[in-house]
């Protein structure tokens, strides 16, 4: 059996900057020590990207205010913190890993905050983003998301000129939710290894499926696919998580796989519990402190120390390097 706490994990995708802004809202400080870092310890989790999420409410006329207001929030609340810690490259990744800290990258899902202007785009990075989402669910001026794979316009003219930003920026492209003309679209621009965040094999089919062809175009850019923990298929427990898991070492090779679970445990308030992109938790892997469980069931299904510290942690860390530096 591999101990979690030995192999390190990371976390594709994390949202936990929408739950700090709303306690910081009501007055809360230190929301992400507090309230997330026992989680987090239990769960192994030596790293997380932790994305900008502005809700729909706010797209797309405030999405940019929100925007800077969640990130002011996140980075207040960093800084309250001892064991938390914003990092840019992947050195300060390890370094803090190796501090017993938490090492926080900050990325986004949905590009409306950029407000169709490369200068906002660059001044986020400037705060810290180092991932970027085009697209949650919905359609924007960047690229169509999930909610419009039949009617998928693929990437917008400023949609490629933001790809081209995010390369010479080194910021590490995410096609997590991106419709499949959009996808293609972006993966004919980028010239860096890209990720999915959180996505779904063609296991079972679900709202975020990525066809075979998909998960191999992330390999082949040298990139890493991240497996969510929502739309697992009928059983919605570990077990269909790791065949996931699998199911993506076989299609994409175990050098380009890794975790990207979006636990929403602390998010049930605020969103539509029971519609298709937001089912309840899977059995057995509820929330972050579950995942290392994700680690031993990796190990009963025959894979090695090595290989499961390569899903776990080092393939988001070797694609992190070579795109952020
Ligand atoms: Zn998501």
């Amino acid at each position: 059996m591999v101990a979690a706490k030995r192999t390190g994990i990371i976390d594709l995708h994390a949202d936990l900057p929408a739950d700090v802004i709303k306690y910081r809202d009501l007055g809360e400080h230190s929301v992400m020590e507090r309230r997330h870092l026992p989680k987090l310890r239990k769960g192994g989790v030596t790293a997380l990207v932790a994305p900008i999420w502005v809700e729909s409410r706010f797209k797309p006329r405030k999405a940019m205010k929100r925007g800077l207001r969640i990130v002011d929030a996140f980075l207040e609340d960093l800084a309250e913190s001892t064991d938390l810690v914003l990092v840019k490259d992947a050195s300060a990744l390890t370094a803090a890993e190796s501090k017993g800290k938490v090492a926080v990258v900050l990325g986004c899902e949905g590009g409306e905050f950029i407000d169709g202007d490369l200068g906002i785009l660059r001044n986020y990075r400037r705060l810290g983003l180092r991932t970027f989402g085009f697209v949650w669910n919905e359609r924007n001026a960047l690229a169509d998301g999930m909610y419009h794979k039949d009617d998928d316009r693929g990437l917008t003219k400023l949609g490629r000129q933001v790809v081209e930003e995010l390369d010479d920026q080194r910021i590490l492209i995410d096609l997590a939710h991106i419709a499949p003309k959009s996808f293609w679209g972006v993966m004919e621009v980028a010239e860096r290894p890209v990720m999915v965040s959180h996505g779904a094999t063609s296991v079972r089919t679900s709202l975020r499926n990525s066809t075979d062809d998909q998960l191999r175009a992330v390999a082949q850019s040298g990139g890493v696919f991240g497996i969510f923990a929502v739309n697992a298929g009928e059983s919605r427990d570990l077990k269909a998580y790791v065949d996931h898991v699998m199911h993506a070492v076989k299609v994409a090779g175990i050098e380009h796989v890794a975790l990207g679970p979006d636990f929403y445990d602390y998010l049930f308030d605020e969103l539509k519990i029971g519609d298709d992109d937001h089912l309840p938790a899977m059995v057995g892997l509820e929330d972050t402190t579950k995942l290392d469980t994700v680690i031993s069931e990796l190990s009963q299904r025959g894979l090695s120390e090595e290989e499961i510290r390569m899903i776990a942690r080092d393939n988001f860390l070797r694609v992190f390097k070579k795109v952020v530096g």
